[in-house]
């Protein structure tokens, strides 16, 4: 059966089209799916009994199923939810100043392999679909009754190797009808892949490229990040560089630091010649120590002594809080423990 949740309003109004419906059906059923976040069809009281009927009979309503939540200590939680088909997804929720942050997933699994995260031991399922994805905003705002304020497409998967899917996704949750959640809200990060960081340039959405760098180096960055080797990180840059002149819009780049591998000062000096000019800002991540993982977090000392070099140098960056960090915060720690990613 077809999810309703797939479709963006456009196409939920041309679905009706072809049931004989009035296209005016699909704001009242956007309306019931993502302001009352109603469960059936049945509940959708405006619409005429044979109406729902159809709907009942030829779509689903995609209620994920919660598996296991986890809070940490400052207010993190993570979710585990059965997505229907046997498969299980993580999604995170972060508290800030500025309210409730969400993580989404993008994929079941991933194809990059990036060497510093907990789901490169699990292989990749399959794509989310546009639904899917929403779900886990709405499954999140029905179980804590608030509402989100910010998304980041940072939690399992390549969010722009599922590209169709996450552009729906984003439409669906920035439509006034929809989710009503600003691009401005949102952050869509990528470990890389170049012709899709043109494609999203041409997108008119304004939400924020976050690029995950990790290195100044292809050497260094393609022993971290496999993907490295099909886009050296001249070409990323240069995409950037692109992207911001199409948008201008600034990059957010993200720079995991681990302990004697990319976080001395000369990693810093070298960020910064590559960055210099850019319309960017840098987010520093303490890596997350991970089963097996061979990364170590830098000390507290040269994660500031970083931040401080890149600042005084004309790099804006911050170091992000930890967040988590006693419910296994990386991505896919969550999934693994519980299906036994590896
Ligand atoms: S860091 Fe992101 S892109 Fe890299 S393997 Fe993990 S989920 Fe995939």
């Amino acid at each position: 059966m077809k999810n309703i949740k797939d479709y963006s309003l456009e196409e939920l109004k041309e679905e009706l089209k072809s049931m004989q419906e009035k296209p005016f059906r699909a704001e009242q059923i956007f309306s019931w799916l993502y302001q009352e976040k109603v469960k059936s069809f049945e509940e959708m009281t405006n619409l005429s009994l044979s109406l729902r009927e159809k709907l009942t009979k030829n779509y689903t309503i995609c209620n994920f199923q919660q598996i296991k939540k986890q809070e940490a200590k400052d207010g993190t939680k993570k979710y585990l939810f059965d997505v229907l088909d046997g498969n299980a997804i993580e999604t995170v929720v972060m508290e800030y100043h500025h309210g409730k942050t969400i993580c989404v997933s993008s994929q079941i699994g991933c194809k990059m392999g990036c060497k510093f995260c907990a789901s490169t031991g699990i292989a990749f399922v399959r794509n989310l679909t546009a639904g899917e994805i929403v779900e886990q905003i709405i499954a999140v705002e029905q179980d804590l009754q608030v509402r989100i304020s910010n998304i980041v497409f940072m939690g399992i998967g390549e969010p722009l190797d599922n590209y169709e899917n996450v552009i729906k996704a984003i439409r669906i949750v920035n439509d006034p009808k929809g989710l009503n959640i600003g691009a401005r809200h949102i952050s869509v990060s990528t470990s890389g892949l170049v012709p899709r960081i043109y494609d999203l340039a041409k997108e008119n959405i304004p939400c924020t490229l976050s690029i995950s760098l990790h290195a100044t180096n292809n050497e260094k960055r393609s022993a971290m990040m496999p993907v490295n080797n099909r886009y050296p990180i001249e070409e990323l840059l240069q995409a950037c560089k692109d992207y911001i002149k199409a948008t201008n819009r600034r990059i957010s780049f993200e720079y995991a630091l681990a302990k004697e591998n990319n976080d001395n000062i000369e990693d810093a000096k070298a960020l910064v010649k590559l960055l210099k000019g850019m319309l960017c800002h840098v987010n520093l991540i303490p890596i997350n120590k991970i089963e097996n993982g061979k990364f170590i977090k830098s000390s507290n000392e040269n994660i500031l002594k970083f931040r401080d070099y890149l600042n005084e140098h004309g790099i804006v960056a911050t170091v992000r809080r930890e967040l988590g960090s006693d419910i296994e915060a990386a991505c896919g720690q969550l999934r693994r423990k519980n299906l036994g990613g590896e």
